[in-house]
């Protein structure tokens, strides 16, 4: 049976990688995020999302080296802030969070988003970094089809993963028709819509019926759609239900009912719309 230990996705470049992470946006260095992580890798989570931006990379790197668990049986994602774009800035950039992380390889390095004039240099470093073996993949963040397209122009390697705000208010369904066309794995970010989504009455209904809690049948709707996801919590009793979402499955009147919550509203910044001038 899978469970979130053994469940994964293999990339365009054969690299496998879990459906199921845990997200530490907002979890505090030092003790919140290292027991979040501790408490992760002990259910079976072996994927940890974190960036530069998110300040705690060092904490998890320590959980995960204080963790009974191999560091080769966890894939971690990390991400080069907007501030650190462009060629030569973004290969400092990783040297620092490989250090910070007290890492060889990272698993998953992304552009955490589409800088405006930067964003085709920046994935030129994530491609030598690529093929310097520094990391076993590479991928984008918060990139649209347009700017996936725009990178066609330049790009050798194409990205093997494209993370994005994916829930059910925010059902990016050509997005995600355009990357798995691409060969592109989606990424949920923010898939618990930060809370919000939990009350809806729509998740409700479906959650009673499976007996089931909200965050689970949220977590498992990105899971149906073929949409790797990485739901955040600092909560272990959270932290453990969020991973019980391999042992059921959503049914087509479910899916049609979730389906019917899109309506293209956002929690975090179109791509498009991100105050990137205010950096
Ligand atoms: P989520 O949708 O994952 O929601 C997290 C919130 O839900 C927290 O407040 C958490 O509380 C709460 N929660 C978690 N599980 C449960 C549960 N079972 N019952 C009730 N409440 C619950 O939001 P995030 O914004 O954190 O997104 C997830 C991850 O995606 C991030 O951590 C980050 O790794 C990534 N991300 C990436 C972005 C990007 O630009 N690439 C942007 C934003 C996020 P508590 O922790 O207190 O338990």
């Amino acid at each position: 049976m899978n469970t979130i230990q053994n469940a994964v996705t293999t990339l365009s470049n054969g690299v496998n990688m879990p459906w199921a992470g845990l997200g530490v946006y907002q979890a505090e260095a030092g003790d919140e995020v290292k027991l979040a992580v501790k408490e992760a890798l002990q259910a079976g989570y072996r994927s940890i999302d974190t960036a530069s931006f998110y300040d705690n990379e060092e904490s998890v790197g320590e959980a995960i080296r204080e963790s009974d668990v191999p560091r080769e049986e966890i894939f971690i994602t990390t991400k080069a802030w907007n501030d650190e774009q462009g060629f030569e800035k973004t290969l400092e950039a990783f040297e620092r969070s490989r250090k910070k992380l007290g890492v060889e390889i990272v698993d998953l390095y992304l552009i955490h988003w589409p800088v405006p004039g930067k964003y085709k240099e920046t994935w030129g470093a994530l491609e030598k970094l690529y093929e310097e073996g520094k990391v076993r993949t590479i991928g984008v963040s918060n990139f649209t089809d347009q700017h996936l397209e725009s990178l066609k122009e330049t790009a050798k390697v194409f990205p093997m993963v494209n993370q994005v705000e994916f829930h059910p208010r925010l059902f990016q369904k050509s997005l995600l028709e355009y990357c798995q066309n691409e060969g592109v794995q989606l990424e949920a970010w923010r898939p618990l819509g930060k809370g919000d989504l939990l009350d809806h009455e729509v998740i409700q209904k479906i959650a009673e019926k499976h007996n089931k809690s909200t965050a689970q049948i949220l977590i498992r709707w990105c899971l149906e759609n073929n949409v790797v996801t990485i739901p955040k919590s600092v909560t272990p009793e959270r932290i453990r239900s969020n991973a019980e979402v391999f042992d059921f499955s959503l049914d087509t009147e479910d899916l049609q009912a979730i389906d019917g919550m899109n309506e293209n509203k956002r929690y975090g910044y179109h791509p498009d719309e991100f105050p990137y001038e205010d950096m």
